[in-house]
């Protein structure tokens, strides 16, 4: 029998993103607390494209985060930003995730990243 690897990358991805969502948690329910909220209906997260979390891991592992807490009923809702960058070489703005990198513009690999690395709390919607 083999054992199962733990350093799969699919399990690191997801210990990784399980930790944050740990915290994100946390954040919240002391947010809560103390503006006097026991209930919390709605999460949302904002996630850039170029961020290292991957909005699908942050949702199969928010069931997860949230057992035992007071945000066992909370519903989760991701709002992926884009990946922008603006050409070094011309000053186009354009997707990078898109793009792969490339300016649409003039061919040239060389973007400054303007957005999409973000990973913040958007909004807490109490009941
Ligand atoms: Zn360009």
């Amino acid at each position: 029998m083999v054992p199962p690897s733990i350093v799969s990358t699919g399990e690191v991805g997801s210990l990784h993103e399980l930790s944050v969502v740990i915290e994100v948690v946390r954040t919240v329910e002391e947010f809560a607390r103390e503006n006097g909220v026991t209930r919390i209906d709605k999460l949302v997260l904002q996630i850039g494209e170029l961020s290292s979390m991957i909005p699908q891991y942050i949702e199969d592992c928010f069931p997860c985060a949230v057992d035992g807490t007071s945000m066992v009923d909370t519903k989760l809702e991701i709002e992926i930003l884009p990946g922008n960058g603006r050409c070094r070489s011309c000053g186009a703005m354009f997707n990078l995730v898109a793009n792969k990198g490339i300016c649409p513009e003039c061919g040239v690999k060389d973007a400054e990243v303007i957005s999409g690395k973000e990973f913040m709390i958007k909004e807490i919607v109490a009941c």
